[in-house]
């Protein structure tokens, strides 16, 4: 079989390991995550690699190379509920495959390759993204191991489940000498390469991102009883606030802004609204277009309250600044996709990846596979063993030309 036939087949290896029968979902640090690192590991040491994993439950292999610098692959190995087989996967096993493709030709490279399969991305079991990749950058957040799943059980509880010890998570930060960058290859999850008709593209940068709770309090009341001009209706003021953040972020270039969980109390048929607590994600390639979008959200926010009659409270639950990839492996990276005979795309991407923790470690650079339609987050997730070839492909140039700058 050939080796993007193997990556393909290997994605859908993966997909079994899954909790949810007949659907894909792997939360981190559980029997599906086990199932995937068992079978990631084993083609990790068929490739040559040597393996191990780390407290926080990220598998990582090591394929050594002649000089004292590390290059760093990779991609998450956990998914969301109900997910796509290529989320994640495909950037774990095309670097796998990269690798293999130097162990058959019995090379070396100047530098080793250490292969990430990261065990949290996505932040389905505990609503915290980036688990893994932040304990490798060493930014994790200890708050987080207080951290509760929907069965009550806590991280700390979880890690030690899953063999890692929660009390030496600084351990799982990257500390092998001269790290050389961090490149990771993910599917696009949009519809531009298909619609400019290529493969593969290099990601210029990842946007910024804040997310925001905000919660409208008016009163609740009988729907039978209290008249329309007496009503402090909290779901109507969220329903303005939702429709007037779409327009602004249609009319603002480059913006995009999403209430994308609603919850209603009391939530009966026969009651007013009383409370409604909406979430709103909002990103920009830019930070500072970014901060002036969302101060100006939350204004609206507010004068929708005011206008009627309802309180308006807004938290900030997280925030992203924009992450620019390194120029020289972007220029490295291009280089390799014109090398294979492919016009040169570059985009930047609307979706946080793994790519976004590890700028805190080191220079970051990311390579976009064409997926159908632009459909992620979805069973629907589909690529071509043809884009797989030349993202393999491209990969494999990339780290010759790393290799020999000058001279390649
Ligand atoms: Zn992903």
């Amino acid at each position: 079989m050939t080796l993007p036939r193997i990556v393909i087949e290997r994605c859908h290896y993966l997909a079994r390991c899954s909790q949810d029968a007949g659907a894909i979902t792997r939360p981190f640090a559980t029997d599906a995550m086990r199932c995937a690192n068992e079978l990631a590991g084993e083609w990790m040491r068929e490739a040559g690699m040597a393996v191990r994993r780390d407290n926080v439950g990220n598998l990582i292999g090591r394929f050594e190379g002649i000089g004292d610098a590390t290059l760093l692959l990779g991609s998450h190995l956990d998914s969301i509920r109900d997910a796509g087989k290529y989320d994640g996967p495909l950037g774990v096993n095309v670097a796998i495959a990269a690798v293999q493709r130097l162990h058959d030709q019995g090379r070396r490279l100047p530098f080793a390759i250490e292969v990430l399969g990261f065990a949290d991305e996505e932040g389905l079991r505990f609503g915290s993204t980036y688990l893994g990749s932040r304990a490798t950058a060493g930014t994790f957040d200890r708050a987080d191991l207080d951290r509760v799943d929907a069965d009550g059980v806590t991280m700390r509880e979880a890690i030690s489940a899953f063999g890692g010890d929660p009390d030496h998570l600084e351990d799982d930060r990257w500390q092998g000498g001269r790290l050389l960058g961090y490149c990771e290859v993910h599917i696009e999850q949009g519809p531009v390469l298909e619609e400019r008709d290529l493969p593969v593209g290099v990601v210029s940068g990842i946007a910024a991102q804040e997310r925001y709770s905000i919660t409208f309090r008016g009163v609740a009341g009988h729907a039978g009883t209290v008249p329309m001009d007496r009503r402090h209706d909290a779901l109507v003021a969220a329903s303005l606030f939702i429709e007037t953040a779409e327009g602004y972020a249609q009319w603002h270039e480059g913006l995009v802004a999403t209430v994308g969980q609603l919850t209603v109390r009391p939530g009966a048929a026969n009651v007013i609204p009383g409370e409604v607590t909406l979430t709103l994600d909002v990103r920009h390639a830019i930070d500072d277009e970014l901060a002036v979008a969302s101060s100006s959200l939350l204004a609206i926010a507010s004068d929708i309250g005011k206008h009627r009659g309802i309180g308006v409270t807004t938290t900030k639950v997280s925030e992203h600044r924009a992450v620019r990839c390194d120029p020289l492996l972007v220029s490295l990276m291009s280089r390799a996709i014109a090398d294979s005979g492919i016009p040169v795309a570059a985009l930047a991407s609307g979706a946080g990846h793994d790519a976004v923790a590890m700028s805190e470690l080191t220079e970051v650079a990311m390579l976009f596979v064409r997926c159908k339609r632009g459909v992620s987050h979805n069973p629907a997730e589909s690529v071509t063993t043809e884009d797989v070839a030349v993202a393999i492909d491209v990969l494999t140039r990339f780290l010759e030309l790393l290799a020999a700058p000058t001279s390649a």
